[in-house]
């Protein structure tokens, strides 16, 4: 990797162990049925890993100037797709065409912009089956955390909301060259197929806007007092209740009934 001239602003942090990327082509668990997108090709190490294992593989990269090193990696892959592009710039419903109906994401994601990519998919993909991506430690933590815990707010209600999460393997910075600076986790999203709603989205927002204010009072931006208080009773939940204190399950349901109250 001695030519390459890594680019921080790209979030360039490059994977080479072959055992990892093997490893990280089995969490995803795609056979040579699937078709895969791949976002941030970099040196073509684990698109190589996933040409190899799926039927079809459309891999993104946002910097032209990997180009020859790509080329020159996957040209023994006849399933392969380079496209240079900034993945955010596209419509995802254009990024469906390249594929014949459902596929599935794996990727090492550039870590300056995986929120947006992430609920890019969640919020809009038609097809998609699962995401198996790289994330930081504590993104994935995030994922994954349980109400009353401190890493309980929007990015975990929301995940949760549309796909069903799991942490397959923690990756030790060291493993990246070059490395950054805290460790990763390769997370597994399988997707619920659930269609997105803005207000949705707003009333968790709303919900966790203060944290240390009770759910009474950050939902009184959305909805009267009395409406919320006569919700939060016929959910026998209490009135001092905060937004960190309630599962999923109990956001969804929430929701529905302010809809229909
Ligand atoms: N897949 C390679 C690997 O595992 O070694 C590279 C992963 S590196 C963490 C992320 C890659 O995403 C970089 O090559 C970077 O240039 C690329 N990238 C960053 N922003 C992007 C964007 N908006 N669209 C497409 N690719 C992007």
């Amino acid at each position: 990797m001695e030519k390459i001239k890594f680019k921080k602003k790209y979030g360039q942090n490059f994977l080479s162990d072959t055992n990892l990327l093997k490893a990280i082509v089995a969490d995803s668990s795609i056979t040579n049925q699937d078709e895969v997108l791949e976002i941030g090709a970099g040196a073509g190490a684990l698109t190589s890993c996933l040409a190899n294992s799926c039927k079809k593989l459309v891999s993104f990269e946002i910097d032209k100037s990997l180009e020859n090193i790509l080329q020159e990696k996957l040209k023994e892959f006849n399933n392969v797709k380079l496209i240079f592009a900034d993945i955010m710039e596209i419509q995802t419903k254009d990024i469906e065409k390249y594929f014949n109906g459902k596929y599935k994401i794996v990727a090492n994601l550039p870590y300056y912009i995986t929120s947006p990519i992430i609920f890019k998919f969640l919020e809009e993909s038609k097809n998609l089956i699962s995401m198996t991506i790289m994330v930081q430690k504590e993104v994935g933590e995030k994922m994954i955390a349980k109400p009353h815990s401190q890493n309980y707010g929007i990015l975990t209600v929301m995940v949760n909301h549309y796909a069903k999460v799991k942490i397959a393997r923690i990756v030790k910075k060291q493993m990246f060259t070059p490395p950054p600076k805290v460790d990763s986790c390769i997370v597994n999203l399988q997707l619920k197929n659930v269609l997105y709603d803005e207000n949705f989205k707003r009333f968790v927002q709303t919900a966790f806007s203060m944290r240390r204010k009770t759910l009474l009072n950050n939902l009184s931006k959305l909805y009267l007092k009395t409406k919320i208080e006569s919700v939060l009773v016929q959910n026998s939940l209490n009135l001092n209740v905060r937004a960190e204190e309630l599962t999923i399950e109990q956001f969804e349901k929430l929701y529905q009934d302010f809809r229909q109250n």
